[in-house]
């Protein structure tokens, strides 16, 4: 793993600087897509490796903390996996979370997803095509549950 730090527009207009753990192979590919968030004036909230929150997903997640690595299984609404997520092996990103929910297959989910949001993640956004130039998969294209904060380099 590599810790990566990187330059973003905050929500408050101003620039910031977080930190990010991935892949030490997607080190400089996640440094440019960063690079190319701030040049789309994309908002981040915050980046902080989860290790702050003692490596809680849900609390990093409700602090809107966008993230990468934490050795986890896949979990989320309603779903308790054996199976480890992508975030196991520092190869997804979860953006602005608390603003691009987990949606289940049958709509539930945390809190609403509201498309207007500035930090909103939808299929035209600005952000969801800068990861998918680099090769990302994004969770909004996922058929039946949808992961909107989420991307993962296969
Ligand atoms: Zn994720």
């Amino acid at each position: 793993m590599e810790v990566v730090t990187v330059t973003y527009w905050g929500f408050d207009g101003k620039k910031h600087q977080g930190q990010i753990v991935v892949d030490r192979r997607l080190a400089g590919e996640v440094k440019q897509i960063f690079r190319d968030l701030e040049a789309a004036e994309y908002p981040i909230e915050k980046v902080v490796p989860v290790v702050k929150y003692r490596w809680h997903d849900q609390s990093s997640v409700d602090d809107n903390n966008t993230s990468g690595f934490n050795y986890r299984t896949i979990e989320g609404p309603g779903i308790r996996s054996k199976k480890l997520s992508k975030h196991a092996t520092g190869r997804a990103i979860d953006l602005d979370p608390y603003y691009n929910p987990f949606v289940s297959a049958s709509g539930k989910s945390p809190r609403r997803y509201d498309p207007a949001h500035p930090a909103s993640l939808t299929r035209t956004s600005r952000a969801v095509k800068i990861f998918k130039k680099y090769g990302w998969r994004w969770g909004g294209d996922w058929r039946g549950a949808k992961d909107y904060q989420h991307f993962e380099k296969p």
